[in-house]
């Protein structure tokens, strides 16, 4: 089926729906690395209700993927079948609540909180103000960063599943590890509920500051880059693997192992998703012969080769 069809199949079968259905949408434009093939169906819901009225009724065997801001994302060139949702203004509150406490929407730039945070004199949030995504994939990812991650900040949060059904489940219900969360695959978050700590503006804003110029010395954040593209392993630093297997600078067509972080991938032009994908597996196959580690990717990889 191709994403006209399917649009027209779904729209006939949701006549409430507000949100918007968009065929054979390019997810270059919705990735940091600005490669890989199209969603047979983009679909942004216009708010919670509406996305659990879209899981409810579309029919089980409907592939849905959930996708944040793309940075953490390597979508092959075939693109993704079924229907791909992007949350956007619907999912974009900020709220102040008692206790030092801000219930943030899922499509919330992780760099916003950190800000709002600051403005509200609530530290210990400051970290976000380094990852480039948004609440839903920090949710996901337990994002995290400079000594401190998501589930540490993370009181509750709010997800739908695939028949549509509200949960709202405290952090412990998570199942928090390094860079996992134990949630079910198909729950989508759609609201974080953070705890700060009383803090000065001042002092947290600086803090910030000292995070972007840290960020800016270090990573290659100008790039089309997917962030860190494997785990670090148990005691280890995946970039000095990485680099002791003399991967730094390795190419594969437009696809580069970053000069200046070589855990990070980037697209140097027109690289495919599967140029990326096979730089990475040589990056993974090279460590393996050289230090015996089995590097783990960090970095999703969705869809179907071209
Ligand atoms: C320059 C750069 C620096 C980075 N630095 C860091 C860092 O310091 N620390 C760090 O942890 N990460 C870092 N990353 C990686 C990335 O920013 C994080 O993993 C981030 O949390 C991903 O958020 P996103 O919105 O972009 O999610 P996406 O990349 O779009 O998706 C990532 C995963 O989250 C899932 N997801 C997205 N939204 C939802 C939702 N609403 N509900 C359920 N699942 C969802 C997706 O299905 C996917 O599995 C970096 C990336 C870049 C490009």
């Amino acid at each position: 089926m191709n994403g006209a069809d399917l649009k027209t199949r779904l729209a006939a079968c949701l006549p409430e729906l507000r949100g918007r259905l968009q065929p054979e949408a390019p997810l270059k434009d919705f990735t940091w690395f600005r490669a890989g093939g199209p969603a047979e169906i983009l679909y942004s819901p216009a708010d919670e209700a509406d996305l659990a009225y879209f899981l409810q009724k579309t029919p089980a065997g409907l592939p849905v993927t959930i996708i944040g801001l793309g940075s953490n994302l390597l979508v092959r060139d075939g693109g993704i079948e079924g229907v791909v949702i992007r949350l956007g203004r619907g999912f974009g509150e900020i709220k102040i609540e008692d206790g030092h406490r801000l219930r943030v929407g899922a499509a919330v730039p992780d760099v916003k909180v950190a800000r709002a945070a600051a403005d509200a004199g609530i530290s210990g949030l400051s970290f976000y103000r380094g990852i480039p995504g948004c609440v839903g994939g920090a949710l996901r990812m337990n994002g995290g960063a400079h000594g401190r991650e998501t589930k540490e900040v993370l009181v509750e949060a709010r997800a739908v599943d695939r028949t549509g059904d509200v949960h709202v489940l405290p952090v412990a219900e998570l199942h928090y590890a390094y860079r996992q969360c134990g949630a079910p695959e198909d729950f989508i978050f759609t609201e974080a509920l953070f705890q700060g700590e009383p803090g000065e503006p001042a002092a947290i804003l600086a803090e910030m500051d000292g995070i972007a110029a840290y960020r800016e010395e270090a990573q290659p954040i100008k790039s089309r880059t997917g962030g860190s593209t494997f785990k670090n392993p148990p005691g280890q630093k995946a970039w000095q693997l990485i680099d002791a297997a003399g991967c730094r600078g390795l190419t594969v067509g437009d696809a580069k192992v970053s000069e200046m972080h070589c855990n990070f991938l980037i697209n140097e032009g027109n690289a495919s998703g599967a140029e990326l994908e096979e730089l990475g597996e040589t990056v993974r196959a090279r460590v393996k012969q050289t230090s015996g580690v089995e590097l783990e990717w960090e970095i999703k990889r969705l869809g179907v080769p071209g």
